[in-house]
């Protein structure tokens, strides 16, 4: 990345799945619960669930990855109809009890929303994502969630435009005043390029080791760590409503994650200084 220029972002706006906690442990449950719905329908629930957990694994919002599984474990096309209703049903009625988040998410949520309005953009199933956001237990953190299916179904997922445009109109900040946090370069990053905000890449999850294109702001291992970078631009509470800006406006390693420092040119209110003496 290089120094922020410009004027600092006035929100904040995450993703959900594998930004603020696995996706992986979702996936998990709902697997299960399609094997026991498949030994309920008369199939080898244990092997219906193997193949599907397969499935996800090569890539989890490909689409048909059950009708996958059960061709996977001998089942007959012609079948397919008549089994797959139960087993969609399945997966997409599974609702965690408690899904985990990554470390240190709810600290830097909390720091996050005390500097800056914050929301939340998230594709898939409304009802899906509406169940993992209140697994994490972050939805008491996140006032504002925008599902983008529910603004004109896929068509409106990132990298439509769509959902920061409604964020920005509903917190009444110019859509390019966001700053985007998440970790699908396709997706998280793209969708800030499209209204000319910036956007802060963590690499974990699914995606974790996809390339950077098109190219983050910054590029951070750790949630916390992307809170750290955006609260270095944005500001920090003194406590009495103003915010302490810093005049370090730290880079980060894309490759290591490692805090960088630079020197930005004299006059920029948001250059960066040397820290050999802090
Ligand atoms: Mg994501």
């Amino acid at each position: 990345m290089t120094g922020w220029s410009g004027p600092p972002p006035l929100a904040v706006v995450v993703d959900l799945d594998d930004t603020l906690y696995p996706q992986a442990s979702y996936l998990a449950g709902a697997a299960a619960a399609v094997g026991a719905a498949a030994a309920d329908a008369g199939l080898d629930g244990a092997a219906v669930h193997a193949a599907l957990v397969a499935e996800l694994a090569a890539g989890s919002d490909t689409g048909g990855t059950i009708d996958r599984a059960l061709l996977a474990t001998g089942v007959d096309p012609a079948a397919l109809p008549a089994l797959l209703p139960p087993l969609v049903a399945a997966f997409t009625g599974h609702v965690p009890d408690r899904l985990p988040t990554y470390p240190g998410v709810e600290a830097a949520l909390t720091a996050l929303a005390a500097a800056v309005p914050l929301a939340c953009l998230t594709d898939g199933a409304p009802v899906i994502q509406r169940a993992k956001l209140a697994g994490t237990g972050l939805d008491r953190l996140l006032p504002l969630v925008v599902l983008s299916d529910e603004l004109g179904g896929r068509a409106t997922r990132k990298p439509s435009p769509a959902g920061l445009l409604a964020i920005a109109a509903q917190l009444g900040v110019p859509a390019d005043r966001l700053l985007m946090i998440g970790d699908r370069p396709g997706k998280d990053v793209a969708v800030a390029a499209a209204v000319g905000a910036r956007a802060i890449r963590v690499r974990q999850g699914e995606y974790a080791d996809a390339p950077d294109v098109p190219a983050a702001w910054a590029v951070t291992d750790t949630f916390p760590g992307a809170v750290a970078c955006a609260l270095s631009v944005i500001g920090h509470p003194t406590g009495d409503g103003d915010l302490t800006r810093r005049q370090d406006v730290p880079a980060w390693d894309s490759r290591t994650g490692a805090l960088l420092s630079m020197t930005g040119a004299p006059g920029d209110p948001f250059a960066t200084e040397p820290r050999a003496d802090r």
